[in-house]
């Protein structure tokens, strides 16, 4: 699943080529409208595709960003604002090419599903091999609330109170804090492999009750998530599954990590423990992380 960092290198792989562009048409794929008229909206989430074309043709793409997980893509026509939110499920990815026929990961040429049309001759597609992900049109982002509670950003200086201050919150405060971390309310994009590894960097057993956590051991959790999400960016994030970049290129963070799916501990060469966490799949040194 594209996490944080892989989603950052989308988003920055798409930026500077369709900002400031209009977008003249757009076309879906047959399993979009197939599913529209079954009732099964895929990809396209909460508007018929006739409104989603009435509200992004003509409109001309203001700013691309990221929030956690979504790609934003804030859209202008006059005086009308629009917002594309966009999440990229399981395996879904977005390309700038002049053709189709460009992309270059076969399963990714072969399952595109909305294509851009842009005025600056490039086509923005968005191609999805599961189609888990979606792509949302609304006026503002009050129309999609889930997006709204999501943390500050990690890097942003606001991420770190907001953090503390998750652990007087009832329901965290006797969860697991490798569970607590995933919680996007509570921190942003730090999805299940970043999890395993800041806790690693950070020295703190994942199953350990959040509430036991000192206020110093805190800080060096919220750190080393902050460490871990931007090693990943460095990286260009994991391809583990079969996702790619915008660009074709694969990420090589998966060479770089201490803890998830490893074998031998990289500190104390202890095997590397493996339990189910709130649902995940957790990797963990038993004789470094207390
Ligand atoms: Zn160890």
């Amino acid at each position: 699943m594209p996490e944080l960092p892989e989603v950052e290198h989308v988003k920055r792989g798409i930026q500077p080529l369709i900002e400031g562009a209009t977008i003249e048409n757009v076309t879906f794929s047959p399993s979009v409208i197939r599913g529209k008229s079954e009732g099964k909206a895929t990809i396209i989430k909460g508007i018929s595709l006739e409104a989603f074309k009435q509200y992004t043709i003509q409109f001309t793409i203001e700013k691309v960003y990221r929030k956690s997980k979504y790609i934003l893509i804030e859209l202008m026509n006059n005086t009308t604002k629009r917002v594309l939110i966009s999440h990229l499920g399981m395996a879904g990815g977005f390309f700038v090419v002049k053709n189709i026929d460009d992309i270059p990961i076969t399963n990714y040429r072969k399952h595109w599903h909305v294509i851009f049309h842009l005025s600056n001759d490039w086509l923005l597609v968005y191609s999805d091999i599961r189609r888990f992900g979606e792509i949302r049109n609304v006026q503002t982002l009050e129309e999609y609330p889930s997006i709204l509670e999501i943390a500050p950003e990690p890097f942003d200086d606001a991420a770190l109170p907001h953090f503390l201050s998750q652990f007087e919150v009832k329901k965290f405060q006797n969860m697991p804090i490798k569970r607590m971390i995933l919680e996007h309310r509570v921190i942003s994009g730090c999805g299940n492999i970043y999890a395993c590894e800041a806790l690693f960097d950070a020295s703190i057993d994942p199953h350990r009750i959040s509430k036991t956590l000192t206020l110093n051991e805190r800080i060096e959790v919220f750190n080393s998530v902050v460490k871990a999400l931007e090693k990943g960016i460095l990286y260009g994030g994991t391809s583990i599954s079969d996702y790619v970049h915008a660009d074709g290129q694969r990420g090589t963070m998966q060479n770089n990590l201490k803890v998830y799916k490893q074998k031998i501990c990289s500190i104390c060469q202890s095997p590397i423990e493996t339990a189910i966490i709130g649902g995940r799949n957790t990797h963990y040194c038993k004789n470094c992380q207390k």
